[in-house]
């Protein structure tokens, strides 16, 4: 399997992921090209082998027990072309280097979402974002493999919600995005990404592992204020903890394993159901590949 990307063997899974949940995976391949990207699926298709895709595994909660099929990094699909104001993006870059390529280009549209710690395909699978603005504001296509060929879908082809999008109930592989931004002066966007991490430096737990808000804001309320109310800060199960920053973090204090984070979980949503009469939907994804 070596022949598609780099491959690694019984491979940690623990730097691929932003709670480091330390599991592991048979096959861990990254491929060097979007062709060689296709090759691989059609070999792994082919065989009836599973496979994951990963960005960052910065909205994941992986499972503890070892994986038996081929994890697939996007790292390697990382190139970004800019032409007067038209942008296009391999999905396995990170946000904020894309981000800081656009600004430097005098570009504005991901100046807000910079601070985002995934790469452009979680960002559109999951449609990440901030209040000021998301991924898709300023996109034209996306590039994907589905059905074993790649395919362009226009924006118009894909359902967008709040931290939804149609791709959750697609197989298609995302591989590169078209965007068309507008020119903006980078001294005043620098201000903004700035201000941005600032902020978060201050509301949120970025020194301990975590995977970014735990649940969606139900319409009207906000997920942490909620699990505040419910004096639920600071508590733990394992070494899972409800961040004493953030009510909607949870933190890995060292060696939380995604038992650990699932009954956090389970427990937070039935507190706040009794307390308010309000389901907390997660916008963390958990990955069952048991
Ligand atoms: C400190 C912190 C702050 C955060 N702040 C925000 C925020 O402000 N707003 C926000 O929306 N999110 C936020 N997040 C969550 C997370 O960073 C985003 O959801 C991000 O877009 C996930 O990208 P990723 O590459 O890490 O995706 P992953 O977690 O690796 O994957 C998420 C899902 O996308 C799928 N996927 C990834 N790449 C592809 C691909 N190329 N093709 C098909 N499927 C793919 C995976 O299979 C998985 O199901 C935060 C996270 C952290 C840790």
């Amino acid at each position: 399997m070596d022949n598609f990307g780099e491959l690694i063997l019984n491979a940690s899974l623990k730097n691929y992921n932003t709670y480091r949940i330390d599991t592991t995976t048979k096959y861990l391949i990254k491929p060097t090209s979007k062709e060689k990207l296709l090759d691989l699926v059609k070999y792994i298709n082919k065989q009836n082998i599973p496979y994951y895709i990963l960005g960052k595994g910065s909205n994941v909660i992986l499972p503890d027990s070892p994986f038996s099929g081929v994890i697939i990094s996007l790292e390697n699909l990382n190139k970004v072309d800019i032409n007067d104001n038209e942008v296009e993006a391999e999905c396995g870059i990170v946000l904020s280097i894309l981000a800081n390529k656009c600004i430097n280009n005098n570009l504005q549209g991901f100046e807000y979402l910079a601070n985002i710690p995934g790469t452009l395909g979680g960002a559109l699978y999951g449609n990440a974002g901030v209040k000021e603005s998301t991924i898709y504001d300023y996109l034209t296509s996306v590039e994907v493999i589905d059905n074993l060929t790649f395919k362009t879908l226009n924006k118009k082809d894909i359902d967008i919600a709040y931290r939804y999008t149609s791709f959750k109930k697609s197989k298609a592989i995302l591989v590169s995005a078209k965007f068309k931004l507008n020119k903006q002066d980078k001294e005043e966007l620098l201000s903004i990404v700035k201000n941005n991490r600032l902020k978060r430096q201050e509301s949120q737990p970025l020194a301990d592992p975590n995977a970014g808000s735990v649940f969606k804001n139900p319409p009207g309320f906000s997920a942490g204020k909620l699990i505040d109310d419910c004096n639920l800060k600071g508590y733990s199960v394992g070494d899972a903890q409800i961040s004493l920053k953030h009510a909607n973090f949870i933190i890995n204090k060292g060696h939380a394993t995604s038992q650990d984070i699932k009954k956090l979980i389970k427990i937070v949503q039935e507190k706040v159901l009794e307390k308010f009469n309000i389901n907390l939907e997660l916008e963390q994804i958990i990955i069952d590949w048991e």
